[in-house]
């Protein structure tokens, strides 16, 4: 077997690709057919295919490359690291010096007192840490019967039983015996898709109240603790209603009940400040971070914990809890360095700048298209929703996601980078976007959606 290179037939190396790679969230049959396309570089917010392509990367990856692609810095970080010390547990009483460099550089960012980070390898992970966390926190102070999570249809917490459990993903939990017990679901504030006759303000105090009722259904003694994203990334960039987390934030406190944000796409610069929770005024007990932590240039996520729940924890013996990888010093050192970066070179700055106004009227006036219902963006991170009649803010008589799907498929074709949910397509690019890239964005979009109408 000759060795296989960015270099090698597109076609040779998707027959590979379909004869040995099992994607995520894929239907593996239909993707062989047709073949994946082939990644092979990236650089700011441009992404490079086998056949020479440029494509705008609209989604940052997965959410997660906010520095932008082809920074040599990270690189430089994880050699020197992996020369220095590839590896170290922090397990049995020992620890290393990027574990703690970065747990002290996102305690200092981090709001409030989120003064101590317990590390994971992925969101995913870090969502199961939570479950466990929230759970030993109660027993330890005797209140082991608040055991239950509450959380919301169509909110993303990863893909783990635990992750999964806690997300509200109705095809997630078709599979696999999702979800565990002691998770329940409560709707999400989805205005322009649920609100129906109410304004949004009322609407998100509505939603809101269903937490109030579902503390009081299951009884606030059995109730550990609330989990939500600031804003809903994987289920469509969801922005809730002004009045929302307010009330939230208020029926925890009455009944004591621990909140969650998880933070994995709005975190590190993604909304216009280091934290979405900064952003919608929540103050957490636990923020879930990964992606943007690192921009995805190594795999890592934790949990920031605030000094109650880690005194309470770490003060009644050993929390049988971690991963091999908890803290990695690779991952650790890039992590480290990635917020440099960010903080030195002012991104989040220019997150804002860009955003507002430049992206946000161009955004908006996507809204003038025949498809188009409303164009709602925060920071970098924007959705749309189709819609045959935006005055009704109608679905489509096919079935949901077939004209975002054929969207999508247009916008790839067109060489931009946009995802789908359902008939909502998203975008969230690479936090360093020049005013000129967006222009291009923009134009492939309106292109896509005009082919697609
Ligand atoms: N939480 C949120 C809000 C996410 O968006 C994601 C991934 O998209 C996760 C958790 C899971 O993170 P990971 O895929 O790193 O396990």
């Amino acid at each position: 077997m000759n060795k296989i290179t960015n270099h090698m037939p597109t076609a040779e190396l998707q027959a590979l690709d379909a004869a040995h790679h099992m994607h995520p969230f894929t239907a593996g049959a239909e993707l062989a057919k047709k073949g994946a396309r082939v990644i092979t570089q990236g650089k700011g917010v441009w992404l490079t295919d086998s056949e020479g392509n440029r494509i705008v990367d609209g989604m940052a990856g997965l959410w997660c490359v906010n520095v932008g692609y082809g920074r040599h810095e990270l690189g430089e970080v994880a050699k020197r690291q992996m020369d220095e010390l590839c590896y170290y547990n922090t397990f049995f009483q020992t620890t290393h010096v990027p574990a703690i460099a970065l747990a002290t550089k996102i305690a200092e960012l981090a709001p409030g007192d989120l003064n101590h980070v317990f590390y994971a390898g992925s969101g995913s992970e870090a969502n199961d840490t939570n479950i466990r966390l929230v759970r030993r926190y109660w027993d330890v102070k005797g209140q082991p019967e608040r055991h239950i999570i509450i959380s919301r249809k169509n909110g993303y917490h990863g893909s783990t039983m635990g992750g999964g459990s806690l997300g509200g993903m109705t095809p997630m939990h078709q599979q696999g015996g999702l979800p565990i017990p002691g998770i329940v679901h409560i709707n999400q504030p989805y205005w322009w898709g649920e609100g129906g006759d109410m304004t949004e303000d009322e609407f998100g105090l509505a939603r809101a109240k269903e937490l109030e009722d579902k503390i009081l259904e299951l009884g606030p003694e059995k109730v550990a603790a609330f989990i939500g994203e600031p804003i809903q990334g994987a289920g469509g960039v969801i922005v809730p209603p002004a009045t929302y987390w307010p009330e939230i934030q208020r029926i925890c406190q009455k009944y004591g009940i621990l909140l969650i944000a998880d933070e994995v796409i709005t975190g590190f610069g993604r909304t216009g400040n280091w934290f979405g929770s900064q952003t919608f005024g929540i103050r957490p007990h636990i923020m879930t971070i990964a992606k943007g932590l690192s921009s995805g240039y190594a795999p890592i996520g934790g949990s920031i914990v605030c000094d109650e729940i880690a005194e309470t924890v770490g003060g009644a013996g050993d929390f049988n809890h971690g991963y091999t990888y908890s803290g990695h010093p690779v991952a650790s050192a890039v992590a480290l360095e990635n917020l440099r970066i960010i903080e030195e070179e002012g991104i989040i700055d220019h997150v804002r700048n860009v955003a507002h106004p430049y992206l946000a009227e161009r955004w908006k006036a996507l809204e003038d298209h025949p498809m188009v219902g409303e164009a709602k963006l925060v920071g970098l991170m924007g959705s749309i929703a189709l819609t045959p009649d935006k005055a009704r803010r109608a679905k489509f008589a096919s079935e949901a996601g077939t004209v975002g799907l054929r969207t999508r498929e247009r916008c790839f074709a067109n060489n931009l980078v946009m995802r789908h949910v359902g008939d909502r397509m998203i975008i969230a690019p690479p936090l360093v976007i020049k005013p000129e890239e967006i222009d291009v964005l923009i134009e492939r979009a309106r292109k896509s959606l005009d082919e697609s109408y």
